[in-house]
């Protein structure tokens, strides 16, 4: 558990930076553990020792390390490119010992698991002690959810391996397992951080992850029952998980490579991608496509008066404040410097979509004209406000009928507001109708 940033006699456990955490996290991470160890302790007393159950259980423990070993590198460097909730892929062997062994068992492995791939991964990329003992406590937990299934519904076994029952079994298994787990590491981010309301799929996952996590134990239900039919078969799995593992870092780094890193939105060429896609989605729908473009006013004197790493940190919170004031499925990208986009699909569906539109630019404006970022800093608190923005909005397909001309539309608002004084917003002027041709001109 020692702290990240201080590595001077880590042993010290006053200097551990779990203490710095905020109470109400602090708390629930203590009250996790402090459950899984309980749990390990009346499993311990209660189960009697047998020397057959620990063959399978010391051949998982093998080849969790042995997958640990082989990718190595890739884990460093998925925990480098993007630190986003991690989906650990051993719960292969993880979920495989929960149905295999009795939960003190199952617990054993876990945690020899987990301490070999602390020394060997997270504590060369410097994650934070407590959060990889939080994790184990988690995935602990997740076992205990997944036996107490499996013995509810009379268990597995391979004298019955043809009864389409097991099939649910191991599903109710799976789905305990994992709503632990992904509960559990919800309740932590949103604890975490509550003045930020975080997304469901923040909080939860992508769909991508949730997906592969299921893969992961589908694939830990395959060991179980490979390891009662014939141990010698189980090695086969680690090169699938192996193929799994490469294709989730390139979907992290597919995330890395569209993602403006400093204020986490898309960034200017992911943006013009999929704004174009929404283009061409809504002209085959005849629906209206509305485009803000947003240039913070004076944004140099803020670097100028508390220099450049706090207008970083202004940039990040303006980047914050429009994603919570626009939908979901919105689009938000930064387009560079101090400039944003937000493309809005669908607007005016039920109402007229240049007053919808201009509601929407409003409501961001203020938002950013009351916003105060408060920075820490070595002399206190330092509270940075009287900020504003400028907008300029145009749409589809009233402004033109592809994105550079309604981009090139929302520009031209924009600049207009920034010579009529900035802190405004302004719709484009429709486009001048083509002129007809008198039937003299022939
Ligand atoms: P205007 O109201 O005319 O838009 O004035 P402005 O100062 O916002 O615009 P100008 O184009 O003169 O300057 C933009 C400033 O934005 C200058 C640059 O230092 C700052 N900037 C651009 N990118 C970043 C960044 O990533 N971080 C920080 N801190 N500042 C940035
Ligand atoms: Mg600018
Ligand atoms: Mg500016």
């Amino acid at each position: 558990m020692q702290a990240e940033s201080s590595p001077a006699r880590p042993w010290l456990v006053t200097r551990w930076a779990v203490w710095s955490l905020p109470a109400r996290v602090l708390t629930s991470l203590l009250l996790v553990e402090a459950t899984a160890l309980g749990l390990y302790c009346i499993d311990f007393a209660r189960t009697p020792f047998t020397g057959s159950a620990l063959l399978p259980a010391v051949t998982l423990v093998v080849l969790g390390v042995l997958h640990t070993e082989i990718a190595v590198g890739l884990e460093r460097f998925r925990r480098r490119v993007a630190d986003t909730p991690h989906v650990d892929l051993s719960s292969v062997w993880t979920f495989a010992a929960a149905i295999l062994l009795s939960p003190a068992l199952a617990t054993g492995v876990v945690l020899l698991i987990f301490t070999h791939q602390w020394f060997r991964v997270w504590r060369s990329v410097h994650v934070p002690g407590y959060r990889h003992v939080f994790s184990t406590a988690t995935v602990v937990l997740s076992c205990h959810a997944a036996a107490a299934m499996l013995s509810y519904a009379g268990g597995i076994t391979l004298a019955t391996a043809s009864d389409p029952r097991q099939l649910l079994t191991l599903s109710v298994a799976i789905l305990a397992y994992g709503t632990v787990n992904t509960g559990l590491v919800a309740a932590a981010i949103a604890l975490s951080a509550p003045s930020v309301r975080p997304s469901p799929a923040q909080l939860l996952g992508h769909l991508d992850d949730n997906m592969l996590e299921l893969g992961t134990l589908c694939l830990g239900a395959l060991v179980a029952l490979a390891m009662s039919a014939n141990p010698w078969l189980v090695p086969l799995v680690l090169a699938p998980l192996l193929v799994l593992h490469r294709a989730v870092l390139v979907r992290q780094l597919e995330q890395v490579a569209s993602t403006d890193s400093k204020t986490g939105l898309l960034n200017a060429s992911a943006w013009r991608i999929e704004a174009a896609r929404e283009l061409r989605r809504a002209q085959r729908a005849r629906s209206t496509v509305a485009l803000l473009i947003l240039d913070l006013d004076h944004f140099k004197s803020v670097n100028d008066d508390h220099g450049h790493l706090a207008g970083d940190e202004v940039l990040s919170a303006v980047a914050s404040a429009l994603s919570a004031e626009v939908r979901e499925h919105d689009l938000v990208g930064r387009f560079g410097g101090e400039e944003f986009v937000v493309l809005l699909p669908q607007l005016g569906a039920e109402t007229d979509a240049t007053e919808e539109l201009h509601v929407i630019a409003e409501r961001i404006r203020h938002r950013v004209a009351t916003m105060k970022v408060v920075l820490p800093t070595s002399g206190g608190p330092l509270s940075i406000g009287g900020l504003s923005v400028s907008v300029g909005c145009a749409a589809f397909p009233d402004h033109g009928s592809g994105l550079d001309q309604v981009l090139a539309a929302a520009d031209t608002a924009l600049y207009a507001v920034k010579r009529d004084g900035r802190n405004a917003v302004r719709i484009a002027e429709l486009p001048a109708l083509p002129r007809q041709r008198s039937p003299g001109w022939r």
